[in-house]
């Protein structure tokens, strides 16, 4: 094999590879060979290509219109010989950037690390043994299996297809699929056109094939333009894009504004240096330095809490996204039901048969009434025969429990099955398989094709096929009778037993069978077009999962519409929506994809606005329904695991993509995962995204008052030509350090107790609008005043002190940052359960961890600002007296009064309870 000079395969006959690549292509390789193989290749992944190189993302953070005015200010402020003032503004801006990239460096870590956690998979020939293993594990050599919803794992010389349809969009832009073939090709066939082979990255859309890797990891021809596995991670959120046009406008208003103060001092005779140090004042104290650090902060923790509760983040959009969700789409099965399914009932030969037991353990009778069945009758015996033969899924023993590898509908066919005696392996050795037709959504059907001539010589060949009964019954005129007899078809009556048990919750399916010709050795579709013969049906429990249905009733409550969306019939549907509580204000309508195709535009809209249920739902109609959704003002969450879901996922504002069932595809897709596939889960990222968006909007409320404040301080002294309360290098304290220090533990707060009990947050409202806007407003006005007031009159009162301008500005500051400890408060949770307290609720105060650190924090740090020598030196404050301390605490008591009279009016809340 270290022979191999060739690069490209698509022009080497079949019986070659074998040789070039040492390998059985009937059994695949053996452990020992693959060993070898990691030596010489590797693991087959892709270096992650490097991002932006390091210095380059610190370099970037500089680059915020905000930070600009603080450049430029300490390089005029250097001009001017304050070297100190210059020394102190540009390490802000230092300490900014720093904060800012070692924020998004943990961020990025949170998500990069995420979405390693997340291995694509393989299914792999090893010593004959069909095995799955994480596609890094391949080797060039291995005999690889594809179905569709696969990610081509390496590049792959085809061998074997079924009708193999391959998306290579990836690799040529070429967004049609490509139709596979196995025929040799010219040498110099061009990459898009060598339709023999499948190249890693790519997508499988339809069909099956095998193959044998002949290029892995950076020999492949993705690896070769190493343009995938691109790892850098977008940060940019609707949010953050918010923020950056805030602070857009914001650097306009801050250079009118500063320019406006320092030319009308000038125009008064003014000094230009004092004038000049107003109008940095006034720009440095309308930035809000520590809002992009706390973002990211809050964001990233966002992503953690998702992680924790089985939720994972792809895209971090999705984080503040999910709070504002109005409707979720979400499967039925295994979603919003366990996938743990037992057959109870048979229908076959115009009889009905009852299977007792539960859970993949064969103990088990099948009864007729009372009497337990020992001799079946051929209709039964074929019916498990069927459901056994026609089965891609093993049961394996794991501890004391059996548990299903593949589809649990299979697993419970393959256990009713074992409670007749029936044996998977024994048949499967009997009537070996010759050829199949694995399940796929869109044909709700799977077929085998099985070697019959030992048991049955007249029949050698039989095709036994089972899925949806409407597909069964669109194939069949006849049917057995139970002693094996053929009879016409009695259709309604099959259809009243279909709705006997759907209504049950029943999840039913039907089998049928076909001789095929003698020789046959292969089949397709087309051989399944017609005259199958009808045999019977299976019905199997799977109960809607305990913790879904509180989830359905959360997410009601918190005015999100649950809509269940799925392939199955929809009798079933309805009755499992039925225990799960889901219905749109009281009412549980259902349509079928079907139905909603032949409606008139309108009605499709209206359909799709009142329905709870959509039950035989073709993959594309998700995309449609998202769409009318969309177009109603939702903001929509949508489930989906198969190949066809993609352009669902992709098209809801949150695509959610089961990290156990998916398939590539739909994962690829997605905004985030859900590592359980449980619909519970989608409600815990909810209530996390939730929470974000309003620890985010509490930041802001507590943020900017204090920008607001310090702004209007200076204008109106300035232009009052008044001395400074708050000098520029102050205003760095107070919107840096203190801001920072105080408002991170913001981004921890815990949900509040109403989280999920008020309706989603209006998608058209701005952040900084309505309340929150208001509220700024007036605690900056109350802010105001206590700066201006203190300093006032501290000035008057120390007058004959020989700093008597430092201590007033100190004091201002002090009182300043005392009275923002009770605002703090006021917006946390730690706020809202001492009120409850008061009110004498029994609550206790939750985890309060976070904002007692940031209030014994800034404390320490203010007494390190006016009483440290050195500090008095930088920032020009003066060391205070234990008086002076105890007459800063004073503001502190009319703050209380005003946090809690803005709490009643402008709650901090993103949307009022409904009875507000
Ligand atoms: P769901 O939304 O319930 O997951 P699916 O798309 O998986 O729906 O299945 C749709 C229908 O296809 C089912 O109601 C069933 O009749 C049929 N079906 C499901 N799984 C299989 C399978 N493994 N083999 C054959 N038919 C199946
Ligand atoms: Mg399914």
């Amino acid at each position: 094999m270290s022979s191999i000079t060739k690069n490209t395969y698509h022009d080497v006959p079949d019986h070659e590879l074998g040789t070039i690549f040492a390998t059985d292509l009937e059994q695949g390789l053996t452990p020992e060979e693959v060993a070898n193989r990691y030596g010489t290749y590797g693991y087959n992944e892709l270096e992650a290509k490097a991002g932006k190189p390091q210095w380059l993302k610190f370099i970037l953070q500089f680059n915020q219109p905000l930070l600009y005015i603080l450049i430029i200010a300490g390089t005029i402020k250097a001009f001017l010989g304050s070297w100190t003032n210059a020394w102190v503004i540009w390490g802000v801006t230092l300490i900014n950037a720093i904060i800012g990239y070692v924020q998004e460096a943990k961020a990025e870590g949170a998500i990069n690390s995420l979405s390693k956690s997340i291995t694509t998979e393989a299914t792999v020939f090893r010593e004959g043994q069909k095995i799955r293993l994480p596609s890094k594990d391949l080797v060039p050599g291995d005999l690889v299996q594809l179905m569709s919803g696969d990610k081509v794992p390496a590049d792959v010389r085809l061998l074997d297809i079924r009708n193999l349809q391959v998306d290579e969009s990836a690799l040529t832009g070429e967004s049609v699929p490509v139709q596979k073939n196995l025929q040799i090709l010219p040498s110099d066939t061009p990459l898009a056109d060598r339709i023999n082979m499948a190249y890693a990255g790519t997508f499988v859309t339809f069909g099956q094939g095998t193959g044998l890797v002949v290029a892995t990891a950076k020999d492949t021809e993705v690896g070769k333009i190493s343009q995938s596995m691109d790892k850098s991670v977008n940060l940019m959120t609707p949010l953050t894009r918010k923020f950056a046009e805030f602070s857009r406008v914001l650097l306009y208003i801050i250079l009118a504004l500063a320019s406006f103060t320092f030319f009308v001092g000038i125009g008064r005779g003014e000094p230009p240096e004092e004038m000049f140090e107003a109008a940095v004042a006034l720009a440095v104290s309308a930035i809000p330095e520590g809002l992009p650090a706390v973002v990211t902060i809050t964001l990233a923790i966002g992503v953690n809490r998702m992680a924790a509760r089985n939720a994972i983040v792809r895209k971090l959009p999705a984080v503040e996204t999910l709070g504002g969700a109005t409707v979720i789409c979400s499967d039925k099965t295994g979603t919003l039901t366990e996938n743990q399914m037992t057959v109870q009932e048979i229908y076959v030969g115009q009889e009905n048969y009852e299977v007792t037991g539960g859970g993949y353990s064969s103990k088990g009778e099948i009864q007729r009434g009372e009497e337990i069945i020992k001799d079946l009758p051929f209709a039964l015996q074929e019916c498990l025969m069927c459901g056994l033969l026609c089965n891609d899924s093993q049961l394996k023993r794991k501890d004391k429990y059996k548990i299903v590898m593949g589809d649990p509908t299979e697993g419970a066919l393959i256990t009713v099955a074992s409670k007749a005696g029936y044996s998977q392996s024994h048949f499967n050795n009997t009537f070996s398989r010759l050829d199949s037709i694995p399940f796929e959504s869109d044909y709700q059907y799977m077929a085998t094709l099985h070697d019959t001539s030992e048991h049955h010589p007249d029949t050698p060949r039989v095709i036994y096929v089972k899925g949806s009964v409407e597909k069964m019954l669109e194939r069949c005129t006849q049917a057995y009778d139970l002693e094996g007899r053929i009879v016409d078809l009695d259709r309604t009556a099959i259809l009243e037993q279909v709705e006997v048990m759907a209504s049950k919750g029943l999840r039913v399916l039907a089998f049928a069978r076909k001789v095929a010709p003698d020789h046959q050795h292969s089949i397709d579709h087309d051989d399944l077009e017609k005259d199958l013969i009808f045999i019977g049906l299976q019905g199997m429990i799977d109960p809607p999962r305990a913790e879904a249905i509180a989830a359905v009733h959360a997410c009601q409550d918190a005015g999100i519409q649950v809509k269940m969306i799925t392939g199955d019939h929809i009798a079933t549907a309805t009755a499992i929506a039925h225990r799960l509580g889901i219905n749109k204000n009281g009412n549980l309508l259902s349509f079928e994809g079907k139905q909603i195709s032949k409606m008139e535009p309108h009605e499709q809209e209206q359909a799709v606005i009142d329905g709870s249920v959509f039950a035989r739902v073709a993959p594309e109609q998700k995309l449609q329904l998202v769409e009318i959704l969309q177009s109603q003002g939702d903001v929509v969450a949508m489930t989906g695991d198969g190949v066809n879901d993609a352009p669902a996922l992709k098209q809801a504002q949150i695509g959610i993509a089961m990290g156990k069932a998916g398939t590539d595809v739909a994962r690829e897709s997605s905004d985030m995962l859900l590592t359980d596939d449980n619909f519970a889960s989608i409600e815990a990222a909810v209530e996390e995204g939730r929470t974000v968006y309003q620890n985010l909007k509490k930041a802001i409320a507590f943020l900017l008052p204090v920008n607001g404040g310090e702004s209007m301080t200076i204008l109106i002294s300035a232009l009052l030509a008044r001395d400074l309360p708050i000098l520029s290098l102050q205003v760095l304290w107070l919107n840096m350090i203190n801001s920072v220090t105080m408002t991170v533990p913001l981004a921890f707060e815990p949900k509040s107790p109403d989280t999920m009990k008020r309706p989603p947050r209006d998608p058209n409202e701005g952040l900084l609008s309505g309340n929150l806007l208001k509220r700024v407003l007036a605690i900056s006005a109350f802010n105001w005043i206590l700066i201006f007031g203190m300093f006032e009159w501290a000035l008057d009162f120390y007058s004959d002190a020989d700093n008597t301008l430092a201590i007033a500005r100190t004091m201002s500051i002090q009182a300043l940052v005392l009275a923002r400890i009770i605002y703090l408060i006021s917006v946390s949770e730690l706020g809202n359960s001492l009120i409850a307290k008061l009110k004498g609720q029994d609550i206790s105060l939750g985890n309060v961890s976070a904002i007692s650190y940031g209030i014994i924090g800034a404390v320490a740090l203010q007494i390190v600002f006016s009483q440290v020598p050195f500090m008095n030196t930088l920032f020009r404050t003066a060391p205070l007296s234990i008086n002076q301390w105890l007459i800063c605490l004073i503001p502190l008591l009319p703050m209380i009064p005003v946090a809690l009279l803005v709490n009643k009016f402008y709650p901090p809340h993103f949307s009022p309870l409904e009875e507000e």
